[in-house]
């Protein structure tokens, strides 16, 4: 099982890697460059090759990338959408100079806008960042909480934008926990796990899920508010995170914790508490 954390990238790509090797990752997710901002450094060589090698050594992998949070791939902005598929593309090509397998985007949000058309605005969008770029790593769709008009909620909206891909083959799921959670998905019972197994198959597939954010929700059950929390300590706990993890839907599926690291005992703690349910 592939357990490890999102880790920063201040310093470089080979420092993130060493940062995920030294917390005890066996797989690990960064930014391809700052989240926040528009402005792109170009990639150091030599760091992208130390990179390469330490992850190799190590054995850190499969890597994810999280794409840029300025990116909207649902604007009804035609200036925002545009710029939001040109740094897309940007985020895919460092993703594959990266050599990493995955890049990880949320589906983006037009408040007012009809479902559907959100749902066409965001497969053109991807359609349009893979003709620019054919790719060799693949492409994970984020279910998100659904807050402030978020789109990609309901599984069945990953669905619908997957149907309308030219080359789907190329676009698989990332399940977060608290956003599934936030928007209506219990895992507190085994029930629950087992509808929201149910849930997978039926929309995407469960061979297209190919990675989780295992995050605990601060917020209550269907609150369609995105709070991370530690794992076992939010309103998921650790009784439902018992359940999703030893699930065979789930079980073997890399997972990336994207939980609060205000001290330095916080990533340890969350490792500890995971392979505790899972009796690693
Ligand atoms: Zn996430
Ligand atoms: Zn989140």
């Amino acid at each position: 099982m592939r357990i490890g954390f999102h880790v920063s990238i201040s310093g470089g790509f080979s420092l993130a890697v060493q940062r995920a090797y030294e917390s005890g990752c066996t797989t690990m997710q960064i930014f391809s460059r700052n989240p926040r901002g528009w402005t792109v450094k170009p990639m150091d060589q030599a760091d992208v090759a130390e990179f390469k090698r330490l992850r190799e050594q190590w054995d850190i992998g499969p890597v994810f990338v999280h794409t840029n949070y300025l990116i909207n791939l649902a604007s009804k902005k035609p200036d925002l959408y545009a710029k939001s598929i040109e740094q897309f593309v940007i985020d895919l090509e460092r993703t594959e100079k990266l050599g990493a397998e995955y890049l990880v985007t949320h589906l983006g949000s037009a408040s007012g806008q009809e479902e559907e058309w959100m749902i066409e605005q965001v497969a053109a969008a991807l359609n349009m960042a893979m003709k620019l770029h054919p790719l060799k790593a693949t492409i994970l769709l984020e279910n998100t909480a659904g807050e402030k008009g978020d789109m990609g909620y309901r599984l069945e909206q990953v669905r619908q934008v997957m149907d309308r891909l030219k080359d789907p083959s190329k676009v698989g799921l990332c399940y977060d926990t608290c956003h599934g959670f936030a928007a209506g998905y219990d895992i507190r019972t085994k029930q629950g796990v087992d509808a929201l197994a149910g849930v997978i198959e039926g929309t995407v597939g469960l061979d297209r899920l190919r990675g989780v954010h295992l995050n605990d929700c601060l917020r209550d059950f269907d609150s369609r508010v995105d709070r991370h929390w530690h794992i076992g300590e939010g309103k998921i706990g650790e009784e439902g995170f018992r359940l999703f993890l030893n699930h065979p839907a789930f079980r073997d599926v890399p997972k990336i914790m994207e939980t609060p690291k205000e001290t330095e005992e916080d990533d340890p703690k969350n490792l500890r508490v995971v392979k505790k349910l899972m009796k690693m």
